[in-house]
């Protein structure tokens, strides 16, 4: 039996491999990695999680028209006929916009930026998503933007972004404490930061 005090460097090296893997990814870091790998290793649940990943990355695609992931054409929101189209929600990730259609009161559409603005980022890649974001708001007529984002410079820049045009811009109302994360905020008080929303 391999003891949880031995680090990983004298495991196999197919299970290295697993910890190390495990360690990368968002919130986690070796020794959770090593946690994980043990877990994986002791209750057979390896072969599910391998399949739901490999599933999720057959089937799951991000949506053309606002970068929300789905397993269909478009997702579920932008092939609603109900949805009002002159609203849109600019988010930084999915869980924001589920976050957001968990309290049921906003009934626009979403922009997705998957990820977020920083100031030393180049150029281009910044100017991805808002290049995107632009096509759109030209096609489809908006005329309210929503700036739902949890870092502060991508509120700004892009509150500075669509000021020349002509769409009102309005930012998540207080209510939501300073430096929350929208997607870990309870319904009520999102749904009061949405109603108190104001003009950037
Ligand atoms: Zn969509």
């Amino acid at each position: 039996l391999v003891s949880l005090t031995s680090w990983y460097k004298m495991y196999p090296p197919q299970f290295e491999e697993l910890i190390k893997e495990l360690a990368r990814l968002p919130g986690l870091g070796p020794r959770s990695g090593e946690r994980i790998a043990l877990f994986l290793l002791e209750n057979g649940e390896a072969e599910k999680l391998a399949q739901a990943i490999l599933k999720v990355k057959e089937s799951i695609r991000h949506c053309p028209s606002c970068g929300n992931i789905t397993d269909k054409e478009l997702c579920r929101i932008c092939s609603d006929p109900k949805r009002d189209s002159k609203i849109l929600c600019v988010v930084e990730e999915p869980c924001q916009l589920e976050a957001i259609e968990k309290t049921g009161e906003f009934r626009g559409r979403y922009f997705v930026l998957r990820g977020k603005i920083t100031p030393w980022e180049g150029k281009e890649t910044r100017s991805f998503p808002l290049k995107k974001l632009m096509e759109k708001l030209k096609k489809e007529k908006i005329e309210e933007v929503i700036l739902a984002v949890n870092e502060e410079f991508t509120a700004l820049y892009l509150g500075k972004f669509l000021k020349p045009l002509p769409v009102k811009v309005t930012r998540l109302g207080r209510g939501l404490p300073v430096g929350a994360r929208i997607e870990y905020a309870d319904q009520a008080t999102l749904l009061q930061a949405l109603k108190n929303r104001s003009e950037v």
